[in-house]
């Protein structure tokens, strides 16, 4: 048997994508414009973005939070897993990567209304609680972890009993197991898988994400 190996890790991945998660010209392009906008490259795998398609349609997903846009790429996923008359909030602190994923997901004629607040999300999901909008089905946390903890307590106020709270890069290459991390970005994924494990209104367990790095998707079923 092979040795586990980053190396190993890699083409398994690349194995399983070109199976179940082949680009396309929507997905290629919005890389290639993240890319060219000089955006970060913060993304979802391939193989991530099609768990979390397959993840929202499991459900009978019609309403999606996504906490962190940047490029719209894992709302393009989002996005093509909702029925026409769906609808996809998604949350971005930085204007410039709003703007970024606005043109995209624009050009990529995603049918779900799209519906994407600039701002830290913080407040923006202040801004949904009070104005008291029909429950999401599915929740997906992805921007700064340090803010996590503070963004779970929002976010129970936002959906319904059986909906899907997810959360990346919960694991940071393992640093979560430290006692005590320095990284408050570490420090705020850790505090969150031990908010999800002994919130008594969630059942959750982390998916282990392997790529060439170990990370986790937390995922909670709201009881
Ligand atoms: N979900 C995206 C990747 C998101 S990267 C994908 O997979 O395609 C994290 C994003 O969170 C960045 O664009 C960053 O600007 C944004 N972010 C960071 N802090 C934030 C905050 N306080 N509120 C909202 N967005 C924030
Ligand atoms: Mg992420």
């Amino acid at each position: 048997m092979e040795p586990v190996t980053a190396e190993l890790i890699e083409r398994i991945d690349a194995c399983i994508e070109a199976l179940f998660a082949p680009s396309d010209p929507v997905l290629a392009r919005n890389i290639a414009d993240a890319q060219a906008a000089g955006l970060p490259s913060f993304q979802v795998s391939p193989n991530q973005g099609r768990l979390l398609y397959l993840l929202a349609k499991l459900i009978g997903a019609r309403r999606v939070l996504e906490i962190g846009t940047l490029g719209g790429y894992s709302a393009t996923w989002l996005a093509r897993a909702l029925p026409a008359d769906g609808l996809l909030v998604t949350l971005e602190l930085n204007p410039r990567h709003a703007e970024v994923a606005r043109r995209s997901l624009e050009r990529a004629a995603i049918t779900p209304r799209l519906d994407l607040r600039v701002g830290p999300a913080a407040d923006s999901l202040r801004d949904l609680i009070r104005s008291a909008v029909p429950p999401f089905d599915l929740v997906f946390l992805d921007a700064d972890k340090s803010g996590y903890v503070e963004y779970l307590g929002l976010v129970l106020e936002l959906v319904r009993p059986g909906a899907l709270i997810l959360a990346d890069n919960v694991i940071r290459h393992g640093l979560v197991i430290d006692p005590s991390p320095g990284d408050p970005n570490d420090a705020g994924a850790k505090a969150y898988n031990e908010a999800i494990a002994s919130d008594p209104r969630l059942e959750s367990l982390i998916l282990p994400i392997v790529r060439a790095r170990v990370d986790g998707l937390a995922t909670s079923m709201v009881r």
